[in-house]
């Protein structure tokens, strides 16, 4: 199949997708780093920014295209680090009809905005890849430990989720609309690495991610083994997740971190009225890793506030993972490299 990505092997080319005529008069398009090996190999899509004010992945793919490592790259990488470019520019989730573009696919050519946007990169873009990752961080004033959603019933998915060397996976079955849903009807694996808060940076959530994707890339053969014989930390599958909810409307004082472990009934929070005169305390309903979390404080009853993971395993074989790879990530370390590429850490 010809595409636009069919450049010269050993060679790289920026390429503009046009999606559609802006009010403006200017023209929306995805923008598209191809980068070929001078070998054969996979092709994979690096996307972030599906939703537009989820900006670490922006920053991951920035770094990825600076590796080192692609100098032996095999096959076609495909980096995007913008799809909505709509929703960056505002900083918004959303497209300005309105529509979550991560619900939009397949899309169509003469759909609204959101449906164009998706059928110009599941058209162009994913159809024509063999793997694809796809960069995410939680929502405006929600923060994510990083981890990796992926059917773990494929086994393509299961095996690029099980590499990328996040202690957190979780089984998560595909939504109608998403990126995940159309790619699995196309037969192409893909997984999604969820990790930091949106409009922020998060340093090791990005080095993680970064390292994340030279990880599958070894695995799928697109990078050489690495020849360093860095002990990774193994995931532990969670195949259910639930939200603890606000019981009362009040202030909330968080009194754990993501990354924390809890035991049923532990108080994780207190939420009191701004006098103090009232105060509940929201209790874990069971054992669990906090993989999630509100960072506004001020909360309605019924709302989303820690997102809490449930291992059939042992609470604290998953525990010691997330704090060797918290260890793994930190910047400013001695123990490791700082980074793979030699940049300061941001905060
Ligand atoms: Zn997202």
């Amino acid at each position: 199949m010809s595409t636009k990505f069919d450049i010269p092997p050993g060679s790289g080319q920026l390429v503009s997708l046009p999606v559609a005529r802006l009010y403006t008069h200017n023209d929306l398009s995805i923008d598209v780093q191809a980068v070929r090996g001078k070998r054969k190999g996979p092709t994979l899509f690096v996307s972030a920014a599906i939703h537009g004010d989820e900006i670490n992945g922006v920053e991951i793919v920035r770094r990825l295209l600076q590796h080192p490592a692609l100098k032996n790259l095999r096959g076609t990488l495909l980096a995007i680090p913008i799809v909505n470019v709509h929703g960056f520019l505002n900083n918004s989730r959303y497209l300005p009809d309105g529509r979550d573009l991560n619900r939009s696919f397949p899309g169509s050519a003469k759909g609204s905005l959101a449906g164009r946007v998706a059928h110009t990169f599941l058209d162009e873009i994913v159809r024509h890849c063999s793997h694809g990752i796809d960069l995410h961080t939680g929502a405006r004033h929600r923060g994510n430990l990083p981890q990796i959603r992926a059917d773990m019933n494929n086994e393509a998915t299961r095996q690029m989720a099980e590499v990328f060397g996040v202690p957190v996976v979780l089984h998560s079955r595909t939504r109608d609309g998403s990126l995940r849903e159309v790619a699995a009807d196309n037969d192409i694996p893909v997984i999604t690495y969820e990790a930091g808060e949106a409009l922020r940076f998060d340093e090791v959530a990005i080095r993680a991610g970064v390292k994340g994707v030279i990880n599958v890339m070894r695995h799928i053969g697109m990078l050489p083994a690495s020849r360093r014989r860095k002990a990774k930390v193994p995931p532990v599958l969670s195949d259910e997740s639930y939200w603890l909810r606000a019981s009362e409307s009040g202030i909330l004082r968080a009194l754990v971190p993501v990354g924390a472990k809890v035991e049923a009934g532990d108080t994780v929070a207190m939420i009191s009225d701004p006098f103090g005169s009232k105060s509940v305390e929201i209790n874990a309903s069971t054992a669990g890793i906090i993989i999630g979390r509100t960072y506004l404080p001020l909360v309605h009853e019924g709302e989303a506030l820690f997102h809490i993971a449930k291992y059939k395993a042992n609470i604290d074989r998953v525990y010691s993972r997330v704090e060797a790879f918290n260890e793994q990530h930190e910047p400013d370390t001695e123990k490791y490299p700082p980074s793979d590429i030699d940049e300061p850490p941001i905060y």
